[in-house]
């Protein structure tokens, strides 16, 4: 066996309930005493930051981080001297406070108030001009995470799912993404099993604490995975369509993920196993499936805003950015019959 696999080093609190208390205890960790935070909602933050001193709060929150967003909130740390960055909210908001960690280097304690997982990674997004740019740096992992269900509650049915299946996305990937190890894998698997078991019943009860802690409990070890392993063919493609189409962000990965598991899952057995074991099912596709139609979760990119003349441009862009070491090798074929079916939304095979 030869691999090296690499921990992010982060302090990772569950704290149902008391997430402000928790928050709290995490600024005075950091000796922090002007707080930046930055929420895409100040009623749900609010209560969150009860206990640490908020030297401002910043609600400029859009999709995807634009360039000029990220300056804006970089000025605004800068006019109010801030030493560190309380964020609470969903991916888009933790993007925004990595995007001002990247320049000033300041510690970040992230509230994560959906199942993306960017709060795990030290990957930061960026859009300029209609361009989204990643990069990996480790100014923007956040220094600690607040994991705290409760705020979960009032997260829509159909936003929960969507969200919830981009976590499950992040498992799947990281069986055979560029880096993926036996840990990832590991870590991946139970993310399935908690996903799959958690997403069901916040569907089914939204209000129920239970169902959210198993989902965010899931979706937590989805994006530790998924950082250590790195892209996979299934973010490529989201990624790709997102960049190029501004489709939603999590909703795409939903329609998407069926499409990758049927291409790649039958080059890899051992791997296709233990997924469906994880869901219960007779084999991985199988169970993604009925768990996507369990959760009533979008099935076709067209209903998300893609038309049919985009699919051909996608293509050469997917072919470019697809890891070499995909199960399955990408061809210009199989890639457009991929992009076709999740655009036509036909049963993934
Ligand atoms: P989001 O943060 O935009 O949130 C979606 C919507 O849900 C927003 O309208 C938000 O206000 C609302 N919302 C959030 N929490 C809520 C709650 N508890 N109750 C009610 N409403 C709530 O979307 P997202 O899917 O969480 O994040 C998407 C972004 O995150 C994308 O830009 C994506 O690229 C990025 N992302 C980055 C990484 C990474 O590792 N860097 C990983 C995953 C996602």
């Amino acid at each position: 066996m030869h691999f090296t696999h690499e921990w992010l080093p982060q302090r990772v609190r569950f704290a149902t309930g008391g997430a402000a208390e928790a928050v709290a205890q995490e600024v005075r960790r950091l000796g922090a005493t002007r707080v930046m935070a930055i929420a895409s909602d100040a009623t749900r933050a609010e209560p969150v930051l009860a206990g640490i001193p908020v030297e401002v709060l910043h609600t400029d929150v859009v999709m995807h981080v634009p360039l000029e967003n990220a300056e804006r909130a970089r000025a605004v740390a800068a006019e109010h001297d801030a030493d560190a960055l309380a964020a609470v909210g969903g991916g888009s908001t933790t993007g925004l406070a990595k995007a001002v960690a990247l320049t000033t280097g300041l510690p970040i304690v992230a509230v994560p108030t959906t199942y993306a997982g960017s709060e795990a990674t030290d990957v930061w997004g960026l859009t300029d001009t209609g361009r989204k740019q990643t990069g990996v740096d480790r100014r923007v992992l956040p220094r600690a995470v607040v994991y705290d269900a409760s705020l979960m509650l009032g997260l829509p049915v159909p936003t929960s799912v969507a969200s919830g299946l981009n976590a499950l996305a992040h498992c799947v990937d990281s069986m055979w993404a560029p880096r993926s190890d036996p840990i990832d894998r590991t870590l991946a698997v139970e993310g399935i099993r908690a996903l799959s078991t958690g997403l069901p019943r916040v569907v089914e009860d939204p209000m129920e604490l239970a169902g959210r802690e198993q989902t965010l409990y899931g979706a937590y070890l989805a994006a530790v995975a998924f950082a250590s392993a790195g892209s996979g063919l299934h973010h490529k493609i989201c990624h790709v369509l997102g960049g190029m189409f501004d489709l939603p962000h999590a909703e795409t990965h939903a329609v998407v993920l069926p499409y990758v598991l049927a291409l790649n899952a039958p080059a890899v057995p051992d791997l296709d196993r233990r997924m469906a074991a994880a869901l219960g099912a007779d084999s991985a596709l199988a169970g993604l499936l009925a768990l996507r139609d369990e959760l009533g979760a979008p099935t076709a990119l067209r209903d998300l805003g893609l038309r049919a003349d985009d699919v051909p441009e996608a293509v050469q862009p997917i072919l470019d950015a697809a890891p070499p070491n995909n199960p399955t090798p990408v061809t210009p074929a199989n890639v457009e019959a991929l992009l076709r079916a999740a655009w036509e939304g036909t049963e993934p095979r």
